[in-house]
């Protein structure tokens, strides 16, 4: 452990850690639109910096560990008025479409100039113009509204790793790009939208047609059902609809998803779906209760065990429930019912 100074109070703190994540521990919010903790520190965006006594430049403070003695000040004039200096540059060379961007609501540059009084930028000069990439089925790169954190690019290389994106040419007209820039559906993009689920601004969205702002919906969080991984995942809901889906942290997904996970949900809202039992009198499928449904299933299953022998009855199960739920269901069969005919329609 180290002794360190924060805004004129001591501190333990343990060495190793960096000035970010030690002033999380205690509560103190520091800006930062390129940290993400499963990612090595990029030190892009530069709104973290603090101020440390006896150091001639402000420090970015994800990428700075803490040292015994250490005097840091995360909110002084000096610092202030840096943060404001990089936003003011970030929006000059932005579109200010938040009247219609997606992202509003959400978008993390819109909150830090909200919260630092940056309402336009005082620059002028040459401006991003570049064509938006729709090629990928799923979402939409638009650059012009890139502040290259850079985090779309390192959740592809360092977690989903498949490098499908990088940061193309240098200067003022770097961007992110596919290989040789020739679209993402000629890269080799798996479309598993983790990138768009990172980007802290507009410039990656997805292409869904739900039209929503981010405090219209309620969170659900739920399971993946689309195969046995059980990622976990936030449901948004909005007027008892399916809008969108964010990738949760889960002990088997680390807060990632693949395509399916991520883009598509659209069945949960499909009218074709089941939305109760349905029990066939006279030849004919017609709506039931839950409870009329439990009875038939149970009586039938009695009856047949009663006359047949519990080798008689079969389960088949689906790969749309969770794998805690097929195990139930394998042990309701094998236990309770008293059968190993349990199958199940996918076998992944
Ligand atoms: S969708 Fe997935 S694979 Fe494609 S660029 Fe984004 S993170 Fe990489
Ligand atoms: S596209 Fe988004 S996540 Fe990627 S570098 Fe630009 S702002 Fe960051
Ligand atoms: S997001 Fe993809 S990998 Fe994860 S549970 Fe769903 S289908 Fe499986």
């Amino acid at each position: 452990m180290v002794t360190i100074t924060i805004n004129k109070k001591q501190y333990e703190a343990s060495e190793g850690k960096t000035i970010l994540e030690v002033c999380r521990e205690i509560g103190i919010e520091i800006p930062t639109l390129c940290h993400d903790d499963r990612l090595e520190p990029h030190a892009a965006c530069r709104l973290c910096v603090v101020e440390i006594e006896g150091r001639r430049n402000l420090m970015t403070a994800c990428s700075t560990k803490v040292e015994q003695s250490m005097v840091i000040e995360t909110h002084s004039e000096k610092v202030i008025k840096s943060r404001r200096d990089i936003l003011d540059l970030m929006i000059t060379n932005h579109p200010l479409d938040c009247l219609t961007c997606k992202k509003s609501g959400d978008c993390g540059l819109q909150n830090y100039c909200y919260e630092y009084g940056i309402a336009e930028g005082s620059f002028s000069g040459t401006r991003k113009d570049y064509p938006i990439d729709d090629s990928n089925h799923f979402y939409i790169s638009d650059q012009n509204k890139c502040i290259l954190c850079g985090k779309c690019v390192r959740v592809c290389s360092e977690l989903q790793e498949t490098n499908a994106i990088g940061l193309s040419d240098r200067g003022f007209i770097t961007k992110v790009a596919a290989p040789f820039d020739e679209g993402l559906i000629n890269s080799k993009c798996v479309s598993c939208g983790n990138c768009v689920s990172v980007c802290p601004v507009g410039a990656l969205e997805p292409k869904s047609k739900e039209r929503f702002r981010l405090w219209e919906t309620r969170k659900v969080r739920t399971t993946c059902s689309y195969c046995g991984v059980g990622c976990q995942m936030e449901l948004l809901v909005k007027d008892q609809k399916v809008v969108g889906v964010e990738p949760a942290k889960g002990p088997s997904n680390n807060g990632l998803l693949c395509v399916k996970g991520k883009f598509a949900y659209s069945f949960v809202n499909h009218h074709d779906r089941l939305k109760t039992p349905l029990i066939k009198r006279n030849g004919k499928f017609e709506e039931a209760t839950w409870e009329e449904a439990y009875k038939l299933i149970t009586d039938k299953i009695i009856e047949t065990k009663e006359e047949h022998g519990s080798d008689a009855l079969a389960g088949l199960t689906s790969a749309r429930c969770t794998n805690e739920e097929n195990y139930l269901f394998q042990k309701l069969f094998r236990a309770a019912i008293g059968t190993n005919n349990i199958d199940h329609c996918a076998r992944l």
